[in-house]
Parts: C-alpha cells; structure tokens; sequence
C-alpha cells in the first residue's frame, strides 16, 4: 500500500467527487432475521459520517460488511472505487482470496467498542504489530511512526506500558494510535466510547475530533449527539435495518423530518 497525501490525515483535505465508501443496496439476514434492507450511503473523502440509530438497528453490521468482516446477501460496498471482498470477471462475481481481503481491509481502520488490544504486548508493540507482520513495512521506519501516533493521541510516555495498566480512555487512545498505524484511507468506530467511564469519554471524542480536523475520513457509530453535531459532516440514522434520514446535523438533529428519528434522539438527549 503506497500513502498519499489524501491517505494520511495531516492537512483538511478538499472532498473530491468520487466517494471513498460507496454502498449500494446493501442487504443481509441472520437466518430469517433481516438486519439490512437496501443501504445506500456514500462517504465523501476528508468528511466524516455519524451513523445513529436504536441497538439492534444494524449499525455495527453495517460497519463490519464495509470492512467485509460481513458478508452482504445482496448489494455491494465499495471503498475507493474497489468492491470489497469481490471482484468482476468474465462479467461474473468472484470471492477474493483471505489474503486480498486482508489486503484490503489493511486499508481500513477499525476502532471497536471494547478496544480489542494485545494484552501480552506493550503499547508500542500493539500500535507496530499490524503494519510489521501484516504489510511487511520496515520495522524502524514503523516504530519510529507508532512513536509519533502515540505522541499525537497523548500517550507519549505510555509507549512501554501494558494494556492492562492503562485506563479505559488510554487504551482506547491506544487502539485509535494503532488504526493510524496502518495509514488508513478510512477510519470506522463502532461506540468508541460506550465502554468507558463517563469521565474519561471526552478524552477519546477529543482525538477523534482532532483527526476529524485533519481531514481523515471516518464512519463513526455512537449515542453521544453533542459529538455529533461538532463533527459529523452528514447524520445518518438508521432504523430496523434502513436509512430512515440523513443530511447534515442541524437538519437531522434539529429538525428530524422522520417520527422515529425524533424519537430516538428524545430518548437518548
Ligand atoms: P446495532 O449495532 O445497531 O446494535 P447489529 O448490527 O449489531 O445492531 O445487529 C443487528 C441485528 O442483527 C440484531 O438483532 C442482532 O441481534 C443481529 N445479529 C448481529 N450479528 C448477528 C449474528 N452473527 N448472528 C445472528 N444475529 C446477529
Ligand atoms: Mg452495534
């Protein structure tokens, strides 16, 4: 993987027409269950998306078949132009191979709710495993990185420390660092705060906030609406498994043109 500038999130980057995400009629059932009826969503470069809606909704397999960690009965996702998990030949779909997808989902950052660190590694050995073992990047070069991505998520002096000894905050700061490792052209969170103490979610939302700054571009799924509004450049709200509404903040949130949306942020304000 080659970064370019548009790759790494270090200057508020111009949105350019072709869409990073693009889903098309995404669906998927658990055995009788439809989770997702016919998603549509486009996520344009250097802007970032807030997907809300009730558990159960479909939020986090939506996130995961961007990632192809879902596979989709019907519809398609492209990232960057490349539909993911499959390719096109002799006008027919083909699977692609564990390592093309591994391939592909190196270009994706995930941020999960419950962090999912090496509990046997340091910090810095959980920020430089991925690009070291699965890009086969140079070690120096990569440590040297991580080191910089730890300075830049606050966690400078934490580079030798356990997962266990960190606070819930830090550790989650630790998995955001280890994301950016990868030089991600796309970043998704799935409630990366939901699992910490009140206290310690603003200084997660804060580095989140600050790559939103910089131009990354990033799917983000979470209940905290005041964070919404600050960065969210389109609200989408998903309801039973379809896009009930979605628009820029101040629309969706402030004037929900949709009953269930309005409920929804009633319940969770
Ligand atoms: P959300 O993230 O919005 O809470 P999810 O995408 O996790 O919702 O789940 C949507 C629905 O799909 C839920 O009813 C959930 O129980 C169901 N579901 C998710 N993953 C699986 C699975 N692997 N097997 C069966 N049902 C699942
Ligand atoms: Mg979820």
């Amino acid at each position: 993987m080659s970064a370019t500038a548009a790759d790494a999130p270090a200057q508020r980057v111009v949105p350019s027409a072709t869409p990073v995400v693009q889903v098309r009629g995404a669906s998927k059932s658990f055995g009788a269950h439809q989770v997702l009826h016919e998603v549509d969503l486009d996520v344009a470069r250097g802007t970032v998306t807030v997907v809300l809606g009730p558990s159960g909704s479909g939020k986090s397999t939506l996130l995961r078949a961007v990632n192809h960690l879902e596979k989709l009965d019907a519809g398609y996702v492209r990232v960057d132009g490349e539909l993911v998990g499959v390719r096109v030949a002799h006008g027919r779909l083909h699977e692609l191979s564990e390592r093309a997808i591994l391939r592909q989902r190196a270009r994706i950052g995930f941020v999960f709710q419950g962090f999912n660190l090496f509990p046997h590694l340091s910090v810095l050995g959980n920020v430089v495993e991925a690009p070291v073992a699965a890009l086969g990047r140079d070690k120096a070069e990569v440590h040297a990185e991580a080191r910089a991505l730890l300075a830049r998520v606050g966690l400078a002096d934490k580079a030798d420390a356990y997962p266990r000894q960190l606070s819930g905050g830090q550790q989650q700061r630790v998995a955001i660092a280890r994301a950016l490792a990868l030089r991600p052209q796309l970043i998704l969170f799935d409630e990366p705060t939901s699992a910490l103490d009140p206290e310690l979610v603003g200084e997660v939302l804060a580095v989140i906030k600050d790559l939103a700054a910089a131009g990354a571009t990033m799917i983000i799924v979470t209940h905290e609406i005041g964070f919404a509004r600050e960065v969210a450049d389109t609200v989408v709200f998903l309801d039973a498994g379809r896009v009930v509404e979605q628009g820029p903040p101040d629309e969706v949130l402030d004037h929900p043109q949709h009953p269930r949306t309005a409920a929804f942020l009633s319940r969770v304000r």
